[in-house]
């Protein structure tokens, strides 16, 4: 067996929602709404399942959702991508594969930038490549150029950003990109930005885009998530959007990997991003209020939580909170008491943080309530 996948655990995602539907606890572990979604992406789903085509689609993605990534991304990003220039994929999470078997050489090296979600490191590996971590550091997790500069070698080829970023909630700032971007320049680097979370963001924050900066046009691979913009966690469709010299090499890689995603998933998302913007902006509002509630919740039971600026997440610092458990006890104390919640050091593949815990907020009022109402009842002494 290949000892990369032999000799690693079940993703903590799916290992706290198996705990969760065993005990009975409510999950606030793994990031995925309550709610139905947009009703005219699933009703367009639902009839187009029934009366159009459910054979291959075109490799690259149909036509209609390919044009529909590129005119969403003209008219919310201010980016001149063509739709040539888009490849839909199963999922961010088979773009990720994509992107970084398409780019990684045997003993390329790298950047990352941990905590990082936990496919990262994995992918990098499965593709021969050697993952080089530059940390973020709480409680801004902002990128130190010094040492990104530090960690670059006539190896690098690839730097792998998540912006915003899953799990700290925080958004890269227009000069740190642009410091990325020059980095970027200076040393030929492919960048892989991993955007999944731009529409969730909170309080009239905006995001930028990394392949807009000067010089990143012909140098990066922009990969988001369908399943973030609609809440449709479930939906699995992605897309990797770069110049055409990088997407034809990404399509190869994509071609041996899924080949296609379900036709009607893809007419519905391109529905989606055609006519639901006000929906997404709904979400966003209701989102952020579910963060206020939870915030608020958790502070008034004595904990003392990070700042949360997009992403459906909310931390909690044990250490500033008085509590003496590293993360991991926590979640099982938390667990016996009926809430799941993820522990970040699940979020380095090396020298964890383990004082700070991730909570998913985009649930009902109820169910948050009843969360805060368990937590507030535990003992963590
Ligand atoms: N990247 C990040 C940073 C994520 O948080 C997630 C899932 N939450 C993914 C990728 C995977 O997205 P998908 O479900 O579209 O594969
Ligand atoms: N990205 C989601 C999270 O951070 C989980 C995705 C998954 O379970 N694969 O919670």
């Amino acid at each position: 067996m290949n000892p990369l996948y032999a000799g690693m655990g079940t993703t903590v995602f799916e290992a706290m929602s198996a705990r969760a539907r065993e005990t009975g606890a409510i999950n606030l572990g793994q990031g995925f709404a309550d709610g139905r979604g947009p009703e005219a992406v699933l009703r367009t789903a639902a009839r187009a399942l029934l009366e159009r085509s459910n054979q291959y689609p075109p490799m690259p993605g149909l036509p209609e959702l390919r044009r529909a990534v590129a005119d969403h991304y003209a008219r919310h990003q201010g980016l001149n991508l063509s739709p040539e220039e888009v490849i839909v994929t199963s999922g961010a999470t088979e773009a990720l594969a994509a992107s970084l078997f398409a780019t990684i050489a045997p003993g390329d090296e790298v950047i990352c930038f941990p905590p990082l979600y936990d496919a990262y490191a994995p992918l990098i590996r499965q593709a021969g490549g050697v993952p080089v971590f530059v940390r973020l550091g709480p409680p801004e997790w902002r990128i130190d150029i010094a040492a990104l500069e530090a960690a670059i070698s006539p190896r690098t080829r690839v730097l792998l950003l998540n912006n915003p970023l899953n799990p700290t909630a925080t958004m890269s700032s227009a000069d740190e990109l642009a410091a990325v971007a020059a980095c970027c320049v200076a040393h030929d680097l492919i960048a892989i930005c991993d955007e999944v979370w731009e529409h969730v963001t909170f309080d009239g924050a905006r995001h930028l885009p990394l392949i807009g900066f000067p010089g990143m046009r012909e140098r990066t691979i922009k990969i988001g998530s369908a399943g973030k913009i609609f809440a449709l966690t479930g939906f699995k469709v992605g897309w990797m959007c770069a110049a055409p010299h990088l997407a034809a090499v990404l399509a190869k890689a994509h071609q041996f990997l899924t080949f296609t995603t379900p036709p009607n998933l893809q007419w519905a998302v391109a529905e989606g991003l055609q006519t639901q913007d006000d929906w997404v902006q709904a979400a966003r509002h209701r989102f952020q209020a579910g963060r206020d509630r939870l915030r608020q919740g958790l502070e008034a039971a004595g904990l003392v939580t990070l700042p949360s600026v997009a992403t459906y997440f909310l931390s909690v610092d044990l250490a500033a909170s008085g509590i003496a458990l590293g993360d991991m006890a926590f979640c099982d104390r938390l667990i016996s008491a009926g809430v799941v919640a993820i522990p970040v050091s699940a979020f380095y593949p090396e020298d964890p943080v383990a004082n700070i815990v991730r909570f998913c907020f985009v649930k009902e009022a109820a169910t948050l309530d009843a969360a805060i109402e368990r937590i507030a009842k535990a003992s963590f002494a």
